[in-house]
C-alpha cells in the first residue's frame, strides 16, 4: 500500500514508518516538526508540512499517489493541554478536519487515527473494554474522542474505512537501538528513571503514594512502540469499508510506579534515586487495557510482554543517545 504517515517524525510515528518499510510497504512522512525529530526519519520520504497547509498536503498526496493515512500529528501532553487548550482544539480537531478533508478530495478512504486510553478519563472497572464509556477528563482526551466521533461519521456516510488505536502507555525503543523516544520537555516515567538512574538527575519524583492500589503507586499499562506499529499496519489491512474499528492496545498487565522503578535497577544496576510528592492533577489510579478485541479483530498481540524486555530497549537507547537525537 501508499502510505502517508502524518506526524511521522514522532515516537510512535517514526517507529511505525519503519515497521511498515520493512513490511514492504511504500511511505511518505508529512510532519512540520513542531514536536518530532528528522533524524528518525529517512530524509527522501520526508516532506515538511503542516495539517493547515492545504495545497501542500493536496500536493503530496497527489504526487505520491497516496492510498491511506496513518494519522498521528497533534499533541499529547496532558498538562499542556489543560493550559492551553486551543492549542490543543486547532492542532488536533482543526488540523483533522483539513487532513479528512484533503483525503476526500484525493479520493483515499482509509485512515488509522492514533487515540488514547485518555478518551476513557478514569474508569472505575479495570481492565478496560471498548465499551467502556468515554468520559475525558482533560482537553487532550476530549480533542481525540471528537476526532474518533467524526470518523465515525464519516464511515457512516462515505463508507470509508477507518480504526482509532487506543493506546495506552506507549515505552520502549527500537531494539537495535535506533531509534528511540526524545520529548521536549521529558514527562513520562520510564526516560526519566533511566535518566535518574543513570545520574543525569538528581531524582525522580513519585507522584503519590496514597492511591488504592496493592503498593499505593499508580498502575499503567505499558506497551512496546514496535507492538504500537505492528497494529497499524494490521488495522490498516483489516479495517473494512465503512467500519469504524475502535481497539485498545496494551499488554493487559498493569505495573505500578514502585515495579517500574525496581526493573529499572534490574537493567540498568543502579538504584533509581526518588522523592514522594504530591499526587499529579488527572492521575486515575489504574489504567490496565483489555486487548481481547485487537486479538480478535487483527490477530494482534504484544510480543513484548515482560516489563524488563521493554525496559531493556529503552535504556540501550538512552545509553547510546543521552542527549536524544541531539546526540552526535
Ligand atoms: N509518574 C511519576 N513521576 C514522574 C512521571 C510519572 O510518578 O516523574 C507516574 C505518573 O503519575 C503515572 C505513571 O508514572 O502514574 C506514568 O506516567 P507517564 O507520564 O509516563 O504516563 P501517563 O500515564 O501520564 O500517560
Amino acid at each position: 500500500m501508499r502510505i502517508l504517515v502524518t506526524g511521522g517524525a514522532g515516537y510512535i510515528g517514526s517507529h511505525t514508518v519503519r515497521h511498515l518499510q520493512a513490511h514492504g510497504h511504500f511511505v511518505h512522512v508529512y510532519d512540520n516538526l513542531s514536536r518530532g525529530h528528522a533524524a528518525s526519519i529517512p530524509a527522501e520520504i520526508f516532506t515538511q508540512g503542516d495539517l493547515h497547509d492545504l495545497s501542500k498536503l493536496d500536493h503530496v498526496m497527489a504526487t505520491n499517489q497516496i492510498e491511506a493515512v496513518i494519522h498521528f500529528a497533534a499533541f499529547a501532553q496532558v498538562g499542556e493541554s489543560t493550559k492551553n487548550p486551543e492549542l490543543y482544539y486547532r492542532n488536533n480537531v482543526a488540523g483533522t478536519i483539513s487532513l479528512v478533508e484533503a483525503m476526500k478530495r484525493c479520493n483515499i478512504s482509509k485512515l488509522v487515527f492514533s487515540s488514547t486510553c485518555a478518551t476513557y478519563g478514569n474508569p472505575t472497572v479495570v481492565p478496560i473494554v471498548e465499551e467502556t464509556p468515554q468520559k475525558p477528563i482533560n482537553p487532550y482526551g476530549k480533542t481525540k474522542l471528537i476526532v474518533e466521533w467524526m470518523l465515525k461519521d464519516l464511515c457512516a456516510a462515505h463508507k470509508w474505512s477507518c480504526a482509532s488505536l487506543r493506546y495506552f502507555n506507549a515505552a520502549g525503543a527500537s531494539p537495535d537501538g535506533g531509534i528511540g523516544e526524545d520529548h521536549n520537555p521529558e514527562t513520562h516515567l520510564i526516560p526519566l528513571a533511566l535518566s535518574a538512574a543513570a545520574g543525569r538527575s538528581k531524582f525522580l519524583e513519585i507522584f503519590g503514594t496514597d492511591y488504592p492500589t496493592p503498593d499505593g503507586t499508580c498502575i499503567r499499562d505499558y506497551i512496546h512502540v514496535d507492538d504500537l506499529a505492528n497494529a497499524h499496519r494490521l488495522a490498516l489491512e483489516k479495517t473494512l469499508p465503512g467500519e469504524h474499528l475502535c481497539l485498545n492496545l496494551g499488554t493487559g498487565k498493569g505495573n505500578s510506579v514502585y515495579e517500574i522503578l525496581n526493573a529499572v535497577k534490574d537493567i540498568t544496576g543502579k538504584a533509581v534515586p526518588f522523592t514522594i510528592g504530591a499526587r499529579r492533577e488527572g492521575d486515575p489510579p489504574a489504567l490496565v487495557a483489555s486487548c481481547k478485541k485487537a486479538n480478535l479483530r487483527l490477530g494482534w498481540e504484544a510480543n513484548y510482554k515482560d516489563i524488563r524486555e521493554i525496559i531493556t530497549t529503552a535504556w540501550r537507547w538512552h545509553q547510546s543517545h543521552p542527549d536524544g537525537y541531539k546526540t552526535r
